[in-house]
């Protein structure tokens, strides 16, 4: 496999960095690696998308429970993105001491737009850093920094950057020791630079006097929201932020992504919105609530010790699961049609992601929710969008 793929459908998780190999560097808006030295062996290893084929499952992925649920503490659950259950577990293994600190990803306080990768080392700090965060990131680029050997971590990060670390678990057995269990979450894509200017542009807040810049929480989903020095405040709702600006500029590996529900994290969360009369989702603010899959018996187990501690609450959601495709029909279908982009890509002689074709095929022929023609219109639409020069 030529160095071109691994660029090409590279998902910034910050890996090569942080093993000195490449350095990210922004190019058009996004993250991308320029390769220090011959490492493709090194690459095809740990690479989420353009690395070693993995088996994906279908539908969902494989877990061992699926439940409904939330933070039991009103204020986490008002101020994350969704119900606010990934900062409430964190906290509770924080508070029990089964863990010395949490890594995850942050506002950069010097440009809010942009992200920082923590060590939260105490509930106070995790709660602080709750809520999505839109945006550019390259979080496995400081996690060498940021552990030590002999003391105890969790990982939370989205599903790419997930898989790239358990990649380089196999290959780092004492780097692996290190952690007590992955958390990740649903992920449609990481939006480029590009798209925080655009974003700020329309919330009439220039970069240099941008002091906060939230996307989403404060509610369920609540507003993107930028606050400029001087205190001023303007707000989007989730739809237009999502739906007319960052949504539409994420990376090539985005579009290409099968790993959008978490699927190698040991825990993994998403929104469970309330459906409309259709079964679409209702984005009307309410209070947040997750869909959470416990995908290991570790990540079963510090969920059910949560619950019991009374930080979580979790309703069993396996009797509604077949409903869940219409709440979250972009994630389903981008994961149901892969095949057919995968083969229009190769059709046009194109590079594509290293999934092996057992598993697209496999998720493509179990996925009962999209129909035979509208895996065509993917198929042809991707020739489409190819000839046009968009992909
Ligand atoms: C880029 C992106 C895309 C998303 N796409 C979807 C989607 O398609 N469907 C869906 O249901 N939900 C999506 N979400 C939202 C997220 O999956 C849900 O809100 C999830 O249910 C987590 O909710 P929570 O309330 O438990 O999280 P919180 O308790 O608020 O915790 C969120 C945790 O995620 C970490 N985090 C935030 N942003 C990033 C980031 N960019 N990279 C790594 N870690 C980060 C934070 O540090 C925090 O620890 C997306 C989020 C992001 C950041
Ligand atoms: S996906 Fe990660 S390891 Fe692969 S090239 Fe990009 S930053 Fe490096
Ligand atoms: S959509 Fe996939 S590749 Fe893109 S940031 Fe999310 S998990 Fe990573």
């Amino acid at each position: 496999m030529s160095s071109n793929r691994f660029t090409e459908y590279c998902s910034a998780c910050g890996l090569c960095q942080g093993k000195g190999r490449a350095e990210l560097q922004f190019n058009k808006g996004l993250l991308q690696p320029v390769l220090k030295e011959d490492n493709i062996e090194f690459l095809d290893k740990v690479c989420p998308i353009s690395g070693s084929a993995y088996e994906v499952q279908p539908e969902w992925g494989s877990y061992e429970n699926v439940y409904v649920g939330y933070s039991n503490d009103p204020q986490v659950r008002h101020m994350a993105s969704s119900g606010g259950v990934i900062t409430a577990l964190a906290s509770y293994l924080l508070d029990e001491k089964l863990i010395d600190g949490v890594i995850h990803t942050g506002k950069d306080m010097d440009k809010p737009w942009r992200t920082r990768t923590y060590c939260s080392t105490t509930a106070k700090e995790v709660i602080d850093r709750c809520g999505s965060r839109y945006s550019q990131s390259m979080p496995l680029a400081d996690i060498f920094d940021l552990t030590e050997e002999g003391k105890k971590y969790i990982y939370i990060g989205k599903p790419c950057d997930v898989l790239a670390l358990i990649n380089y678990f196999k290959i780092d057995p004492e780097f692996a020791s290190r952690f007590l269990c992955t958390i990740s979450f649903f992920c449609a894509g990481a939006p480029s630079e590009n798209a925080q200017m655009k974003l700020l542009g329309e919330l009439k807040c220039k970069p240099e006097e941008c002091a906060d810049l939230r996307y989403r929480g404060d509610g369920w989903p609540g507003f993107a929201t930028a606050i400029n020095n001087n205190g001023t405040k303007t707000q989007m709702t989730y739809n237009d932020s999502w739906g007319k600006i960052l949504g539409r500029d994420i990376r090539k590996s985005c579009k290409f992504c099968m790993n959008g529900t978490g699927e190698p994290a040991d825990i993994s969360c998403g929104d469970a919105w309330y459906s409309k009369a259709d079964g679409t989702p209702d984005f009307t603010e309410g209070d947040g609530r997750n869909i959470i899959f416990t995908r290991s018996s570790i990540g079963e187990e510090l969920l059910n010790k949560a619950v019991q501690a009374g930080y979580i609450t979790a309703d069993d959601f396996s009797s509604e699961i077949d409903n869940f495709k219409k709440i979250q029909q972009f994630q389903y279908e981008r994961k149901a049609t892969m095949l057919e982009k995968c083969l229009a890509l190769k059709v046009m002689l194109k590079p594509a992601p290293a999934y092996s074709m057992k598993s697209l095929r496999n998720v493509s022929h179990q996925a009962e929710g999209v129909s035979a023609n509208r895996k065509m219109t993917i198929f042809l639409g991707t020739i489409k969008r190819i000839v046009k020069g968009k992909i």
